[in-house]
């Protein structure tokens, strides 16, 4: 039996252990939260008492963590994990976090002889619970090859990328939740001025997944209440996937389209309008609550 190291347990570290475990991985587990970790323990996963004991005698190392910063504290430095790794350990990071600090990550694991790989997910907790996540991944071939293994027991193997070298997951990442971001709020906007105008949300919806408007938020997230069960819209925006991280994801965007003297306006701008969703009070809801902005209905 293969052993992984499990760093960070959260909302979507929790069930992606969970599901190592049901697919025969033995799974040492880290988070600084006790109830976190106490919950993939009763899944049965071992209680490591810091990152470190964790990574002893491991196979693979894989950290879901909030942002740069946090990879950082537990990867680098005199106590971080790349300093203490058997050369040639496969260490994965699935947390999304600035394509600047994953290629640092990637420069310090080369100097340890450590196979890293940035490998953000998309799907969010539903996906992360199912097993269905998509992964991209930036990085060598070989280290890739070696990930797929671990990755495909839980993501949907069809979903598994390379995205290409270094830090090219976390790009595709960022690139990929602006897009989201934009086509969400034009879906709504584009909603909101049917219903103003007569139109039933639920066929003007219709029509726009057969026309030339269709996209992913019509598909599979309608944003408007009453349209589409399962979604946040039919449960007050409970997440889902919070306004708040979408505001965290269109920051990495912004910050990569400056160093890359990219004019991204409407990212831009989608970040202006998620950032007053935040200052509202609305940053724990799903980030199809941006309708409500639209239609002016924040109170
Ligand atoms: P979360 O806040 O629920 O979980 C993060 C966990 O990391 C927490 O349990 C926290 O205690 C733990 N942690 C923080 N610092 C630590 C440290 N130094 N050592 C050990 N544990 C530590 O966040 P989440 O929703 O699980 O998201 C994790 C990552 O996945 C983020 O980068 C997020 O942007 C990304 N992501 C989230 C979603 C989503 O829908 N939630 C979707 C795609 C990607």
């Amino acid at each position: 039996m293969k052993t992984i190291a499990f760093i960070g347990l959260g909302n979507m570290g929790g069930p992606m252990a969970k599901n190592l475990l049901k697919a025969g991985w033995s799974v040492n587990a880290f988070d600084l939260s006790a109830p976190a970790l106490a919950d993939v323990v009763s899944a049965g996963a071992r209680a490591a008492v810091s990152a470190r004991a964790a990574a002893t005698d491991v196979d693979v190392v894989l950290s879901m963590l909030p942002a740069g910063q946090h990879v950082e504290a537990v990867m680098l430095g005199d106590e971080g994990l790349f300093a203490h790794l058997p050369e040639g350990t496969l260490v994965l990071d699935a947390s999304t976090i600035d394509a600047m600090t994953a290629r640092k990550l990637h420069a310090a694991a080369r100097e340890a002889q450590i196979a890293f790989m940035d490998s953000p997910v998309s799907g969010g907790v539903a996906a992360a619970q199912a097993g269905t996540l998509a992964f991209m991944c930036g990085g060598a071939v070989d280290a890739f090859l070696r990930a797929k293994e671990v990755l495909s027991a839980m993501g949907d193997e069809n979903k598994i990328f390379h995205a290409g070298s270094e830090g090219a997951g976390q790009v595709a990442k960022a690139a990929n939740n602006m897009l989201l971001a934009i086509h969400m709020i034009g879906t709504c906007e584009a909603l909101a001025i049917g219903a103003a105008n007569g139109l039933d949300p639920a066929v003007q919806s219709e029509i726009m997944k057969a026309s030339s408007g269709n996209n992913w938020s019509l598909q599979v997230y309608n944003p408007w209440p009453g349209v589409m069960p399962g979604t946040p819209a039919e449960n007050d925006y409970v997440p889902g996937f919070m306004v708040d991280l979408m505001v965290k994801d269109l920051g990495l965007a912004a910050e990569l389209a400056r160093q890359s003297e990219v004019d991204a306006e409407f990212g831009e701008k989608a970040r202006t309008i998620y950032q007053a969703l935040q200052k509202r009070g609305f940053g724990r809801s799903d980030f199809s609550v941006v309708l409500k902005s639209v239609l002016n209905s924040l109170d």
